[in-house]
């Protein structure tokens, strides 16, 4: 049996942050993050609707491993609300590395989501920050416009992707990843967790050959 899956009107994809400093050369670079451009790039001609995602970063943002004296990135801390991997400084509002890759071209995306705006709180969900109780809006948008299944490439894998994923699941919409759309980060065997939680979650990963 075919994993093809093809793609209606009530169909969002996003495309999650697929920025300067997620790719070679940028700050928190994803390894062969800018391989997902032209594959995201060819499946977006067949979406309607395209929701593009934009981490966006005050300096001196919590997650940064710059604002916490003696920390190194990749560490993990406790705050508020629950345990945070500290990162380099990365998207700051208004940087080039903020910016989505200049070859990305999806001049049809009907919506960007910026996230991580606030400084004392991450967000790798497009849906919710990583208090999981502030909503970012997305879930309203998608309902309100009709859209009931959202499909998810992009940056990282392992953590926006897989954050975004499970909570538009949660929001009872569809989800379905598009595994060869996306690259990982892999800290800590953070890819195998991401594939277990995906599959117990009954949420798909399917490749972009699939999507008809
Ligand atoms: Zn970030």
């Amino acid at each position: 049996m075919t994993d093809a899956t093809a793609v209606t009107d009530r169909d969002a994809l996003l495309a999650v942050d697929i920025q300067n400093d997620f790719c070679p050369g940028g700050r928190l670079a994803v390894p062969r993050g800018d391989e997902v451009v032209p594959i995201v790039n060819r499946i977006a001609a067949k979406f309607a609707n395209v929701v593009l995602t934009q981490d966006w970063h005050p300096p001196g943002h919590l997650s940064f491993a710059s604002s916490h004296p003696g920390k190194r990135p990749y560490e993990t801390i406790d705050v508020a609300y629950g345990p945070q991997v500290l990162w380099p400084d990365h998207c700051i509002q208004g940087t080039s590395g903020a910016e989505f890759r200049a070859d990305l071209q999806i001049p049809h995306a009907v919506l960007v989501v910026r996230k991580g705006f606030r400084r004392t709180i991450d967000s790798y969900s497009a849906f919710y920050e990583n208090d999981r109780v502030t909503p970012t809006g997305l879930a309203g948008y998608l309902r309100e416009r009709g859209l009931t299944r959202v499909l998810l490439a992009g940056l990282a894998f392992d953590f926006c992707v897989r954050y975004s994923a499970e909570d538009a699941h949660r929001e009872g919409f569809t989800a379905i990843v598009i595994e060869d759309a996306c690259r990982g980060i892999d800290v800590d065997g953070s890819m195998a967790a991401t594939r277990r939680q995906l599959a117990s979650l009954g949420i798909r990963c399917i490749e972009a050959k699939d999507i008809v």
